[in-house]
């Protein structure tokens, strides 16, 4: 089992970075030197919030510990936040 079991995505779907609204724009913006750089932050959050991948993206930087970054609008510290709810609603079902 693994988040993308538990999200409305395509996550496996070939190519999904190829849709990527962040495709060509400078990467820099995506991987602030602080996470606290709150302008910076919420110019990336914008992109991400009009990318049609974004979900593929966040569960795929959940899934694969992405530890730096901007990814599906989340920061390191709120995909850790996530991954722990979503690891404690699977302990629970089980
Ligand atoms: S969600 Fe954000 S970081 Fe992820 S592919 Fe889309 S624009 Fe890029």
């Amino acid at each position: 089992m693994s988040i993308s079991d538990h999200v409305d995505l395509e996550v496996g779907r070939a190519g999904w970075r190829e849709e990527a609204a962040c495709s060509g724009l400078d990467t820099t913006l995506f991987f602030p030197s602080t996470e606290d750089d709150q302008g910076q932050l919420s110019v990336a959050r914008q992109v991400c919030a009009i990318c049609p991948v974004r979900e593929a993206c966040l569960a795929y930087a959940i899934e694969s510990r992405q530890t730096v970054g901007i990814w599906g609008g989340a920061t390191t510290r709120e995909r850790r936040r996530l991954r722990r709810r979503w690891l404690e609603r699977a302990r629970r079902a089980s």
